[in-house]
């Protein structure tokens, strides 16, 4: 058994400089890293939970109209959030559309950004074939299970999939996450925040060594009224997604002004949609804009040998989940086909 030493801490800098010991994790809700500290695929030495810094924990109007989500704002009290609920439905969909209600008790903001993939093979450390656990070693999901895995973006050395719903909503609604570290405060555009797997799967983010998540922020609200997140999983709770799409459109009429589309359960990150955003905009929604653009979002999709399902389901996710976004009230009557 590995010792592990803990300490709290009770602000930002103090949490940087723990950090600071080699092999040091920062803990908030714990909801995945326990799991994976308890099945020895992660190994930290120090613990430094910082569940007490309080100014993490806030949700604040920016000047420009957005919105500042703290790292540490639990799952559910973000979801519940009457400004969110009012301005960013999109992502209150998506968080209430993650994990169990007491798991959205428990997990912070900052922590869903953090969480790891679901890829059986990286869970279980009887599997020695995995390059995101241990470098080099192989890909066991490459020939073997892999119903759930990538479609898109994947390298020869990882195939796995970002597990986060929220994630998927926050690429769509382009947010931009805080962070703070040895060398400063800095922000990172969303899609910049999780990485391909190329050929360094082990890294699942952009973070530098030491670095901490202080906030995520959101641009001023646009889609508030045409927003939809669609989750298409193997049961009605408590699953990861087969598929999911996030879509926010502005709309003039029945014409898209400019969309946002951003797809779940098919990338080692929140996949950004981005040829079907512009064959959307400017044109009127009719079923034959709906396919191409589909089409034109699933065009690079490699499937694997158990996935193949995903491409089509994800393009009818798309099509389903755009008109939702542009009928709300079909949302509520369950009138869209
Ligand atoms: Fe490991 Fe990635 Fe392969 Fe899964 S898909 S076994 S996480 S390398």
């Amino acid at each position: 058994m590995q010792a592990i030493t803990y300490e709290r801490a009770g602000d930002i800098a103090g949490a940087l400089r723990a950090a600071q010991q080699p092999g040091t994790m920062f803990i908030g809700g714990g909801t995945n890293l326990l799991d994976l500290m308890k099945g020895g695929v992660e190994n930290p030495v120090h613990l430094v939970d910082i569940t007490r810094i309080r100014s993490l924990d806030s949700i604040d109007t920016l000047p420009d109209g957005g919105l500042r989500i703290g790292a540490l704002v639990r799952n559910s009290d973000a979801a519940n959030h009457a400004l969110i609920r009012t301005r960013y439905p999109l992502l209150s969909q998506a968080l209430l559309a993650g994990a169990s209600p007491q798991l959205r008790n428990m997990a912070t903001v900052g922590g869903n950004l953090m969480q790891r993939t679901r890829c059986g093979y990286f869970y279980d450390t009887a599997f020695d074939q995995c390059n995101k656990r241990n470098l080099g070693s192989g890909c066991a999901a490459i020939g073997g299970h892999n119903r759930m895995h990538a479609i898109l973006g994947a390298s020869p050395q990882c195939i796995a999939v970002n597990p986060s719903d929220m994630s998927v909503a926050l690429a769509a609604l382009d947010a931009t996450v805080r962070v703070d570290g040895p060398q400063g405060e800095r922000t990172i555009a969303f899609d910049q925040f999780h990485r391909l797997p190329g050929d360094r799967p082990d890294l699942d983010t952009t973070l530098a060594p030491g670095e901490l998540i202080t906030a995520v922020d959101l641009p001023p609200p646009l889609f508030a009224d045409h927003s939809h997140y669609l989750k298409i999983r193997d049961r009605a709770s408590y699953a990861f997604a087969l598929v999911s799409v996030a879509a926010a459109l502005q709309m003039d009429g029945r014409t898209v002004k400019q969309a946002r589309i951003a797809l779940g359960g098919v990338a080692h990150k929140p996949w950004r949609a981005s040829a079907a955003e512009q064959m959307l905009a400017g044109h009127e929604l009719g079923e034959g804009t709906l396919r191409e653009a589909a089409t034109a979002a699933l065009r690079d999709a490699q499937p694997q040998t158990s996935n193949r399902f995903k491409v089509q389901l994800a393009q009818r996710a798309i099509v389903r989940t755009i008109n939702l976004a542009a009928n709300p009230a079909a949302v509520r009557t369950g009138g869209v086909a």
